[in-house]
């Protein structure tokens, strides 16, 4: 079994990562940190949820020195969102290396983001709208930039960026180390390999398994018209830590007003403002909230390792978001749920989305939803190895579901 030491990282670096509490490395760090540090670019295809950001933080980390007057990294990232949680991750890692690392995001103060630009920084994390204009006023030197990272890529080009990627990348010294991380290898990332790296190593660490074996899933046949009845069901039967996908923002704020009665509830979309967004996620994270109700965007990337359960409540129409969404659970070694609320004339997406995700997405219906009932989900990995799920009910009781019970192993 590899560990972090044979990676090839430094003493600094092994303390951090025992503190933040990692044993082993994942896949995609023990396949990009050894070809990261000796150098090489890499063009990588993963998914959040498998430790991508420790992978290049520890290469960067590495392979530059703290103190610089100049900033000597940067990361682009798609979102607001995506920056903090990396400048969190880099944050801790760097806790006896002393790098410095500054986000710098759209919808928060330019001048508060220049000061700190000012006072120094190793690491800039930043969306590629905001990097544009802090550089375009001169906020921004970036000559003396060593690592290049571009976390999330195909969703940077999704939303939109490809301008603002193209003059940022235009502004990076050409002699640098180049790091791509993307969840899909489309044709427009390769473009963006091929014009902007140099002979990169390409790795691949979830082509074949995109969805975690921890995510069991499920799908609810029902008419548009009961969909909010059967969540607050499912939010009833016990307190799940659960996120909601809508597919518009008219709909989260909808379903935040029905349900704030009886839940604690957050929500997050493109409308409601950088601050408060933070202070939600931050909320839920620390068990402010019990449910978190998101659009796509602005749950993109969203790092919580606690959440049991994934609700669409509106599936969406491709297979990325799909797994991108019920990614959001069944992380860091624990399992969880998603159940997809399906009408009639969105079924053929189910076996679409089987067919992508190589796993079968198990019906539920409305019989399975005990209205008061406790539902258990009993996990069982059986002497072969298999997994089995069982969904049993324990009687008319009020409260209490027990989602995704422990894993009882016999
Ligand atoms: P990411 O794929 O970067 O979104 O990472 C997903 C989560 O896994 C984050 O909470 C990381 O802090 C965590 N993580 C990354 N690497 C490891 C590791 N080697 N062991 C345990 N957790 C990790």
């Amino acid at each position: 079994m590899a560990d972090f030491r044979s990676l090839g990282l430094n003493d600094k670096l092994l303390n951090s990562i025992a503190e933040m509490g990692w044993t082993e490395p994942t896949p995609i760090q023990i396949e990009t940190v050894p070809a990261g540090l000796s150098g090489q670019d890499i063009l990588a295809q993963a998914q959040t949820g498998t430790g991508k950001t420790g992978s290049y933080a520890l290469i960067v980390l590495s392979r530059t020195r703290s103190g610089s007057r100049k900033p000597t990294t940067l990361v682009l990232a798609p979102t607001r969102e995506l920056a903090v949680q990396v400048r969190e991750e880099i944050y801790k890692l760097s806790k006896y290396t002393g790098h410095r690392c500054i986000p710098v995001y759209g919808g928060a103060s330019i001048g508060e983001q220049a000061r700190g630009l000012r006072e120094g920084a190793d690491i800039v994390v930043g969306t590629p709208g905001r990097l544009k204009d802090m550089i375009t006023r001169g906020h921004l030197d970036l000559s003396e930039i060593k690592e290049v990272v571009l976390d999330e890529a195909d969703r940077m080009l999704d939303m939109g960026f490809a301008d603002e990627l193209d003059f940022i990348m235009d502004s990076v010294p050409a002699e640098r180390h180049t790091l791509l991380f993307s969840a899909t290898m489309a044709d427009s990332i390769r473009h963006i390999a091929l014009k902007r790296m140099r002979s990169p190593v390409e790795i691949s660490v979830s082509k074949d398994e995109p969805v975690s074996d921890l995510v069991t899933q499920y799908w609810v046949p029902l008419p548009r018209g009961v969909k909010m009845e059967r969540l607050e069901t499912i939010l009833a039967n016990g307190c799940p830590k659960a996120v909601v996908f809508c597919q518009t923002k008219k709909m989260v704020d909808l379903l935040a007003d029905r349900l704030s009665d009886r839940f604690k509830v957050g929500t997050l979309h493109g409308d409601i403002p950088q601050t408060q967004r933070e202070r939600t996620v931050r909320g839920f994270r620390g068990d402010r909230f019990q449910v978190l109700i998101a659009t796509d965007v602005a749950a993109r990337g969203l790092d919580i390792n606690s959440i049991d359960l994934v609700v669409n409540f509106d599936i969406p129409a491709d297979p990325e978001s799909y797994v991108h969404r019920i990614g959001r659970t069944g992380r860091a070694g624990k399992e969880g749920t998603a159940i997809s609320f399906v009408t009639k004339p969105e079924e053929y997406l189910i076996r679409r989305y089987e067919r992508e995700t190589g796993k079968r997405i198990m019906k539920m219906t409305a019989e399975d939803i005990p209205s008061a009932g406790t539902m258990v989900i009993d996990d069982r990995v059986s002497a072969s190895g298999g997994r089995r799920r069982r969904i049993s009910y324990d009687g008319p009781k009020k409260g209490a579901v027990r989602y995704a019970a422990p894993v009882a192993r016999y």
